[in-house]
């Protein structure tokens, strides 16, 4: 029997793209040697789109629908895709055609190797700002720095092929903040990239704007690490150690300089000191509040997610 491959693709007013979509991705699929099913996500578009996409199924029986109720951003869409895509590989991609589905028979190969999840890494980013550019580099910059041992693949945007039993795993996930780029690793398996050079929207325009990319690297950060929230209580410890030294030289040069009579600093300006010492101290105290209630927050945001502390590839026994 043949696999089954599912194409998960979120459309937002898409009319533009719905056919031109359809025809070049089952035009560059038409020699695999896979089952295709199409899950296109209407996510609450106010244009054609979901006409086009019930016309368009009397030419693709293999597409299904999954109309939502309303707009519920990109993730929302693709993780509503997900969970119905029943396919044994699955591909989330873009509408746009800035995934080019003429990929995927590359990114199959990997699989077939043996790999669950095969990353499409964007290679150049044609026509886009240096602003857009220098963002995204800080973006995994800063991911990269907070993700500890889950590493969030630099330039890896939805575009990637994954296994039924990886798909399984990030459904299992109910976090309420979803980033899928970052639920893909934490669940692991075995995992490559291949490279392609990112082309321009085919037609329509993009629905990002700068603060839906910062609410993104936001939640991306914060979704996949409480190590933001464990910069407070080492902050704090490094404020504390810089506190002791302080306090530790306010005493022996004041020890040392009234002993031998040295008189270094004035009166006024030890009874300064004492003083910076005193706010140092209350400011001290404060941290440490703080930072005791960075910790409990951390493991209260941990327990609410519930991610599993592990997941099993096999047990191999001889
Ligand atoms: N999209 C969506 N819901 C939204 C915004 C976008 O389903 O609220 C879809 C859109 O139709 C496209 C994909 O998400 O298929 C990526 O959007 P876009 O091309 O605008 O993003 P960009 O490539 O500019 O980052
Ligand atoms: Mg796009």
């Amino acid at each position: 029997m043949k696999k089954l491959l599912s194409i998960v693709v979120p459309m937002y007013n898409e009319e533009k793209m719905v056919n031109l979509f359809l025809q070049t991705l089952t035009d560059d699929l038409k020699n695999l040697s896979y089952d295709l099913e199409i899950v296109a996500v209407n996510d609450g578009s106010k244009d054609q789109t979901l006409d086009l996409l019930m016309k368009a199924q009397e030419l693709y029986p293999q597409l299904i629908i999954v109309n939502l109720s309303r707009n519920f951003g990109h993730e929302g869409a693709i993780a509503a895709g997900l969970s119905v895509a029943s396919g044994d590989i699955i591909v989330p991609l873009d509408a746009d055609l800035q995934d080019p589905p003429s990929l995927i028979p590359s990114l199959i190969a990997k699989y077939e190797e043996g790999y669950e999840v095969v990353n499409a890494k964007r290679k150049s980013r044609e026509g886009e700002s240096a602003f857009k550019r220098g963002t995204a580099s800080l973006f995994y910059k800063v991911i990269g720095k907070f993700s500890n041992k889950v590493r969030v693949p630099n330039n890896v945007g939805h575009f990637r092929l994954i296994s039924r039993r990886v798909l399984d795993e990030v459904i299992k996930l109910n976090d309420y903040v979803r980033v899928f780029r970052a639920e893909v690793p934490y669940v692991g398996f075995k995992t490559t990239s291949i490279e392609f050079e990112r082309p321009l929207r085919k037609e329509g325009k993009t629905h990002y704007n700068l603060k839906m990319m910062s609410d993104l690297a936001i939640d991306s950060i914060v979704s996949t690490s409480i190590e933001p929230l464990k910069l407070i209580t080492k902050f704090t410890i490094g404020y504390m150690m810089f506190y002791l030294l302080s306090v530790i030289a306010l005493i022996v040069i004041y020890g040392v300089d009234k002993g031998l009579e040295l008189t270094l600093i004035n009166n006024t300006h030890y009874i300064i000191w004492l003083i910076a010492e005193i706010i140092g101290l209350f400011f001290l105290i404060i941290c440490f509040f703080f930072a005791l209630i960075a910790e409990y927050l951390g493991r209260t945001f941990l327990e609410a997610q519930k991610r599993p502390f592990f997941i099993i590839d096999k047990v191999i026994r001889k």
